[in-house]
């Protein structure tokens, strides 16, 4: 049987990749705007790093990683996403002893034992942020301001911001009593997994995709009516800024993250034609992370963008710009002393900056100007045996079919001056 990738992967030939090169070039320019530098981790953490960074209720801990011992019998997981790997790096190069806000961006696969389709894969690429060292909000509106810029610079308007706080560990396990005694005298009501998240992480209740609305009908208390005073500040100042640069936003008090670790701000940006794959952004702030993970408490927010899920936003859209095929020089040459003119021609093409072709597959003269025509070469130089003998080769120009004759010594200062590129 032929080997296949594996069930969610995705192989992408260079017509896709060159997608993906825009998208990463786009990627890049903003980040440099806001001020963002890359950093890169491995591809593989000790499970226990996203045991503690992700937590262990999370469905991703618990049913979507791929974790496997190596050789030496320590477990090791390929990294479901990037935001502890980030943390563990900050921590382990002692970034935190130099007191400024540390910004930084990856771009890179992330690997999830997902169920695979349109938007949902097992190895999937995402683009994320995290800002780490400030409490103030204008951070959370910034990192916002970020994700809608690149969005609509690369077209895309048809976007929905949701915008909700979860609170802080004050205010939040007083949030949590009251959904547990609201919810005691209604459990046969709600589904097994909301009964199963009442027991462990009860605000995730809120976002059960069955009853979320249904409770909403039956008055479930809302975290943000039960915000103290500095979260209740904090969020009130995320939406000042937001509005101040005329960022749009729903607030949606079902989104929730419930563990302990994350505080105030959450967001997600949807595009709702893809539907359960709506998603494209999710983020948040996690001001108790980096304890969590063993550093000293330093605040910190990030988001992640799923590329492919933006990827076929813009496709759908119609918003991916035809991708630009460089143009060669091709030299047509007959005969094995011509070739060696041609083979060398090239080369000195290329070293100046000019791409150039010759045939490779043997073909006679006719078929040497079908291939040019194929690859939509710009010129074609040819060298017969007749113009090999004379020292020189007959330039075309492909788009207004004039044909000169130079010297082959002269073909390279030719082409610099007449080429594009
Ligand atoms: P979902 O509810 O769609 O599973 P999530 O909450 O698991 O999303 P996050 O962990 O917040 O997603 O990851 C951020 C973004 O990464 C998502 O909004 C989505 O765009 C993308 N993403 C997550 N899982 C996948 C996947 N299996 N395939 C493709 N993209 C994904
Ligand atoms: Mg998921």
């Amino acid at each position: 049987m032929a080997i296949t990738a594996p069930r969610g992967t995705q192989d992408f030939l260079p017509e896709q990749t060159a997608e993906w090169q825009l998208l990463e070039a786009k990627i890049r320019q903003i980040c440099s705007l806001y001020g963002f530098g890359e950093i890169r981790t491995p591809m593989f953490e000790s499970t226990e790093l996203f045991l503690r960074g992700i937590g262990e209720t999370t469905d991703v801990v618990t049913k979507e990683m791929y974790t496997f011992e190596d050789r030496g019998g320590r477990s090791m997981t390929l990294r479901p996403e990037n935001t502890a790997s980030v943390v563990r790096a900050f921590l382990e190069h002692k970034l935190y002893g130099d007191p400024q806000v540390h910004k930084f961006y990856y771009m890179g696969p992330m690997f999830r034992h997902d169920r695979p389709q349109a938007g949902r894969y097992r190895q999937f690429t995402q683009f994320g942020v995290e800002e780490i060292g400030s409490k103030d909000p204008a951070v959370d509106a910034e990192i916002i301001a970020m994700a809608f810029q690149l969005f609509r610079e690369l077209g895309l308007n048809d976007l929905v911001l949701h915008l909700n706080s979860v609170g802080c560990p004050k205010c939040r396990p007083v949030y949590r009593q009251k959904l547990l005694d609201f919810f005691a005298d209604k459990r046969d009501q709600l589904c097994d997994d909301c009964n199963e998240r009442l027991e462990k992480n009860p605000l995730r209740v809120l976002d059960c995709k069955e009853d979320g609305e249904k409770m909403m009908q039956m008055g479930v208390p809302l975290i943000t009516d039960n915000l103290c005073d500095d979260c209740k500040e904090h969020f009130h100042k995320v939406q000042e800024y937001l509005t101040a640069i005329g960022i749009p936003f729903t607030l949606d008090p079902r989104l929730v993250r419930g563990l302990d670790y994350y505080t105030n701000t959450a967001f997600e940006i949807m595009y709702a034609p893809l539907g359960a794959q709506s998603t494209v952004c999710g983020g948040g702030r996690y001001d108790g992370l980096i304890e969590e993970v063993g550093g000293p408490s330093t605040p910190g927010i990030g988001f992640a963008i799923g590329m492919e899920r933006l990827l076929l936003t813009l496709k759908e859209q119609g918003l991916l710009p035809p991708v630009e095929k460089k143009q060669p020089v091709f030299i047509v040459a007959l005969g094995d002393a011509a070739k060696t003119k041609a083979f060398e021609l090239q080369q000195q093409l290329r070293e100046k900056g000019l791409y150039a072709e010759i045939d490779l597959l043997g073909r006679s003269m006719k078929g040497q100007m079908k291939s040019a025509n194929k690859l939509h070469a710009d010129y074609t130089v040819i060298i017969g045996e007749d113009e090999l003998a004379a020292g020189e080769a007959q330039v075309r120009n492909m788009a207004s079919k004039e044909q000169v004759s130079v010297p082959l010594d002269g073909i390279v200062a030719y082409m610099e001056t007449h080429k594009k590129g």
